[in-house]
C-alpha cells in the first residue's frame, strides 16, 4: 500500500486559473527529474523542503514542452501524506493538466485511488480517521456553520473527546482486570460505588457527545423544512424571499422521490433543506398541490414546519386544523403580510391554538421578519443553552457523521449494560467484556480499531486527488 508513488489531478475539471497535479511517494523526486526543467538552478537535489520553483514540464519520452509551471516540493515526513510530495501547478485547462498527469505517470507514478492521499495521511499517522473524514466534510460544507463544525473535527476536537472517554474506560478496565487477576492482593479499594460512579461519568460524556450529534447532523445534512399553509397566504413568496436572503444557493440535490427535489438554503449559517415539489419550480405549495394527506407525510419526515398564515385575513378552519395537527412538533408560525395595515387575524385565538410554537410577524413581500426567523432557527438548532456552539464560530466537538453517531450509540448501550450489571452485583470479569467492547466501538471513530473494509468504504467516497 504505502510504498509506491501515486499521482492525480487535485483540482476540479474545467477551466481555471491553475490546475494541480499532485504526486506522493518515494519516487516523487525521480518524477521531478524526469518531467521538470527548472528555469533557475540545477534541480530538485538542491531544493529546500517546502519550496516553490518555476520551470517547464516536459514529456519524459520526447522531451517536448507541455506547459510552464510552478512546482511545490515537500520532503517527507512533514507533509500531508508523510511521504515526499510534489505538486505541479500548471495552467488550469483540461489539456495541460491531462498532459502533465500523463508525463508523471510515464515517469513511474501510478494513478491514485479515490481518497488515497488522505488514506496515506491516515496510515502515516498524520491524521486519525475522524480527522481524515473531516477533510471531505470541509470540502462539502454547505454553510459557514457546517464548515466550522468540519474544521473543528479536522483540528481534532472530536478525537480528543473520544480519546478522553477511551482513556477513562481503559483506566477502569485496568482496575477491574487487576481485581480479577489478583483478588487476594491489597489493591486500592475499588468498591462497587466507585465503579458505578466512574461508569456514570463515562456514560455522561458519551451522552453529551450524542446530544451534539443532533446539531452536527443538521449542520452536515441540513434541516428538513416544509412550508405549509392554505392557498394564497404567501408560501411561494416566502420561499422566494428566503432564497433572496441567503448568500448563495449552495447546491441542489435530487430528492428521494421522483417528483420532489430539495433545495438548500443557507439561512444565517444554518443549512435548511426545503422540500420543493417538482413541476412548478417557483412554488412549494405542498398543501395545494399534493393534498392534506401527502402534506402530513412530508410533515412526518420534516425536522421543522414553517406554518404560514395571512395576517390581513381572518383565521380559517383550514388554518386551525393545520395548527392543531402540528401540536408537539417543531414548528414556527409565520404571520405573513405584516406590511398590510389591516389586521383581521384574531391574535388571541391564534395564541390559544399554537401552544408552545413561536410566532413571528413577517412580510414576504418586504422581507420583514426574516432576520428574526434566522435567529430563531439558529437557537432551535443549537438549543437555548447553545449546545455545540461557541461565540468564536462553533469550534466545539460536534458529531456530524452517522458512522460516528452509530458507534457512540453502541458504546452508550454497552456502558448502560455494564451499569446494570454493577447494580445486579455481577463479577468484575463480566463487566470487562462490555467495557472492552465499548472501548473498541469508540476506537472505530478515531480509527484505532477499524478494519480494512471500513477504511475502503470511507476513502472510496472521496474524490480522486484528495
Ligand atoms: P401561496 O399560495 O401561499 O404560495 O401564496 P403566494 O406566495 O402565491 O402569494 C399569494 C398572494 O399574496 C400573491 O398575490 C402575493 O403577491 C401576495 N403576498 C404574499 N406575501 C405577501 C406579503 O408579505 N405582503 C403582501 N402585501 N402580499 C403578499
Ligand atoms: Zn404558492
Amino acid at each position: 500500500m504505502v510504498g509506491d508513488t501515486i499521482a492525480a489531478v487535485a483540482t476540479p475539471p474545467g477551466e481555471g486559473g491553475i490546475g494541480i497535479v499532485r504526486v506522493s511517494g518515494p519516487g516523487a523526486r525521480d518524477v521531478i527529474k524526469a518531467v521538470f526543467r527548472p528555469r533557475y538552478g540545477r534541480g530538485v537535489d538542491d531544493w529546500a523542503t517546502h519550496s516553490l520553483h518555476l520551470g517547464t514540464i516536459i514529456h519524459p519520452d520526447d522531451h517536448r514542452v507541455i506547459d510552464e509551471a510552478l512546482v511545490a516540493w515537500m520532503v517527507a515526513p512533514r507533509t500531508f501524506t508523510t511521504e515526499d510530495i510534489v505538486e505541479f501547478h500548471c495552467h488550469g485547462g483540461s489539456v495541460p493538466v491531462r498532459e502533465t498527469l500523463g508525463a508523471v505517470l510515464r515517469a513511474g507514478a501510478r494513478l491514485a485511488d479515490p481518497g488515497e492521499f488522505t488514506r496515506r495521511a491516515f496510515l502515516g499517522g498524520r491524521l486519525d480517521l475522524a480527522q481524515a473524514e473531516a477533510i471531505i466534510e470541509v470540502i462539502r460544507a454547505k454553510t459557514r456553520d457546517g464548515l466550522g463544525a468540519a474544521v473543528s473535527q479536522l483540528e481534532g476536537q472530536l478525537s480528543r473527546r473520544i480519546g478522553k472517554v477511551r482513556d477513562d474506560l481503559l483506566a477502569l478496565l485496568a482496575h477491574l482486570e487487576a481485581m480479577i487477576d489478583f483478588p487476594e492482593e491489597d489493591l486500592p479499594d475499588l468498591g462497587n460505588d466507585r465503579i458505578r460512579s466512574d461508569l456514570v461519568k463515562i456514560q455522561r460524556q458519551i451522552c453529551d457527545l450524542l446530544e451534539r450529534s443532533r446539531t452536527g447532523r443538521v449542520l452536515r445534512e441540513g434541516w428538513r423544512t416544509v412550508i405549509v399553509g392554505r392557498p394564497n397566504v404567501g408560501k411561494s413568496s416566502l420561499m422566494n424571499a428566503l432564497l433572496d436572503e441567503q448568500r448563495a444557493i449552495v447546491t441542489e440535490i435530487p430528492g428521494t422521490t421522483r417528483d420532489a427535489i430539495e433545495e438548500y438554503i443557507d439561512l444565517g449559517g444554518i443549512p435548511l433543506r426545503i422540500v420543493d415539489t417538482a413541476g412548478i419550480r417557483e412554488t412549494e405549495d405542498v398543501v395545494e398541490r399534493i393534498g392534506v394527506e401527502k402534506t402530513r407525510e412530508y410533515l412526518e419526515k420534516a425536522d421543522l414546519a414553517l406554518v404560514v398564515l395571512d395576517g390581513s385575513d381572518s383565521l380559517m378552519a383550514e388554518d386551525e386544523t393545520l395548527l392543531l395537527s402540528l401540536a408537539g412538533r417543531p414548528a414556527v408560525v409565520l404571520v405573513n403580510k405584516s406590511d398590510i395595515a389591516v389586521r383581521r387575524l384574531d391574535e388571541k385565538r391564534l395564541h390559544s391554538l399554537v401552544g408552545e410554537m413561536p410566532i413571528i410577524s413577517v412580510s414576504a413581500k418586504e422581507g420583514w421578519g426574516l432576520k428574526e426567523l434566522a435567529e430563531l432557527i439558529r437557537r432551535m438548532v443549537y438549543g437555548e443553552d447553545g449546545v455545540g456552539f461557541s461565540p468564536d464560530g462553533g469550534r466545539l466537538a460536534l458529531v456530524t457523521q452517522a458512522r460516528h453517531r452509530e458507534a457512540l450509540e453502541r458504546a452508550d448501550d454497552l456502558v448502560r449494560q455494564a451499569l446494570k450489571a454493577v447494580d445486579d452485583g455481577a463479577s468484575p470479569d463480566f463487566l470487562t467484556i462490555d467495557l472492552k467492547a465499548a472501548w473498541e466501538a469508540l476506537g472505530e471513530i478515531t480509527g484505532d480499531t477499524v478494519g480494512e473494509d471500513i477504511l475502503d468504504k470511507i476513502f472510496s467516497s472521496f474524490c480522486i486527488g484528495k
